[in-house]
């Protein structure tokens, strides 16, 4: 019996498959259904636009969170973790994550579950966005967030719990440390492996795309063996593995009279603390940001507050077999069915996702037409009422996209 070739085998249905690929999506909850229609109507007329049919997704729904729950009783189904494996790309919508009680975040389980260890999101500002800042422009950071390890492990236990109580009894025992009786308490791991291999994928994307400098973010003063960790582990992956290609920041003051050598990417380091505030006083003094888990989370929406709104910010989130894109916002449940939420921060995920394909040209006019549709004012309310215009619909910002891909 002839073998069936599969399409890794057979090098002309690889192609065929890496042209008209099939890549799942979820719609998600609150603004999610909307603002995916938006981002799967805008990425088709990228790729239409680029490839005239040379090259086309084939999108397959996949059910996450409350939707999953309702129908299949479970928000992370089995089933749907074995679509997005075999798969490989999932564009996702915003999903509820309870407060305090409930299920766990289905962001962070997927992340974990399918190894996603690294979160990069680009925040970049768009012209006709109001910024707090005086001079927006120079703003132009990526942050890479290290996705699975530090205190998001989620290894922590309520203050009354069995396992707090035998915690508590063993580092007194053991430590001689006392812990308070009426203290929940989390437990924060650090690792070298995870921050190696985080290291290298901020110092590569930074030589792919000739960026300037990578900036360790931590608090390895109070937090020595954790955050102090990742610094030094961070400073020794990019000297051991990239010495080509970095300078550090005590090399550019002993060496080279403060002056970055040119083409080589500046390894720095700032305390977390002082990174918000670097951020904010000296934009344009940040490029890539490389954080462990919790300082990333929060220095993401720092920066994105720089450029004026979180809803314009997309995210991918990468590992060594797949890849999910989604917007950096949450489900802004208000606005649901209303034909009011901002899909740009889907859309740019989508263009990230096209990206991450290889399918640049595609990517970048779906880019410009955003730009332009924002330069120009015609926005959804978020922005429309700082700008003082009047405000679209989804709908209609979303066609003001399409009519503008291929036009400058
Ligand atoms: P959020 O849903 O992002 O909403 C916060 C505010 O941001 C909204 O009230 C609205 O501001 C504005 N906003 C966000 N997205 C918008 C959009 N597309 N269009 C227009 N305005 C938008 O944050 P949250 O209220 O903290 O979180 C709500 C839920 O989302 C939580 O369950 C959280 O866990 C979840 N969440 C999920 C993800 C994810 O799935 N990746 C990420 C973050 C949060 P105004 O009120 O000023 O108009």
């Amino acid at each position: 019996m002839p073998r069936s070739r599969t399409p890794d085998a057979d090098p002309k249905a690889k192609k065929a498959a890496d042209n008209y690929p099939a890549i799942l999506y979820a719609k998600g909850d609150g603004v999610g259904p909307e603002i995916m229609a938006s981002a799967i109507s805008a990425i088709d007329a990228a790729v239409r636009y680029a490839y005239s049919g040379k090259r086309e997704i084939s999108w397959k729904e996949i059910v996450i969170g409350k939707e999953a729950s309702k129908k299949l009783g479970d928000p992370l189904p089995e089933k749907t973790v074995g679509l997005i494996r075999s798969h490989k790309l999932l564009l996702k919508g915003p999903l509820e994550t309870p407060v305090g009680t409930g299920h766990r975040s289905l962001n962070v389980e997927l992340r974990m579950l399918l190894d996603l260890y690294a979160n990069i999101r680009p925040v970049k500002y768009f012209e006709g966005l109001k910024s707090p800042l005086s001079n927006p422009k120079a703003v132009d950071m990526v942050i890479f967030r290290e996705n699975t390890d530090d205190i998001y492990t989620g290894i922590e236990w309520g203050y009354d719990s069995e396992n707090a109580r035998a915690l508590r009894s063993f580092v007194s025992e053991r430590y001689h440390i006392y812990l308070e009786t009426d203290a929940g308490i989390g437990i924060k791991q650090i690792s070298r492996s995870k921050t190696e291999r985080i290291t290298r994928a901020a110092i590569e994307y930074a030589i792919k795309n000739k960026r300037r400098s990578v900036t360790i973010m931590h608090k390895g003063n109070i937090m020595k063996f954790t955050e102090g960790a990742f610094r030094e582990w961070a400073y020794e992956t990019a000297i051991r593995e990239y010495r080509g290609s970095i300078v550090t920041e005590a090399e550019v003051v002993q060496r080279y009279n403060g002056n970055v050598p040119k083409g080589k990417i500046l390894i720095n380091d700032r305390i977390a603390d002082n990174m918000f505030q670097q951020i904010i006083t000296r934009p344009g003094d940040y490029d890539i940001i490389l954080a462990p888990n919790l300082n990333g989370d929060y220095i993401s929406d720092a920066a994105g507050a720089l450029v004026g709104d979180i809803g314009v910010l997309g995210s991918a989130d990468i590992g060594e077999r797949s890849g999910m894109f989604e917007a950096v916002h949450g489900t802004a449940q208000k606005y649901a069915g209303k034909n009011v939420a901002n899909p740009t921060g889907i859309i740019i995920s989508g263009a990230m996702m096209l990206e991450y394909m290889g399918w640049e040209e595609a990517a970048e006019v779906l880019r410009k037409a955003v730009e332009s549709a924002i330069k120009d004012g015609k926005v959804t309310d978020d922005l429309a009422r700082y700008a003082k215009v009047k405000a679209l619909g989804t709908k209609e910002y979303t066609a003001e996209i399409i009519k503008r891909i291929g036009k400058g």
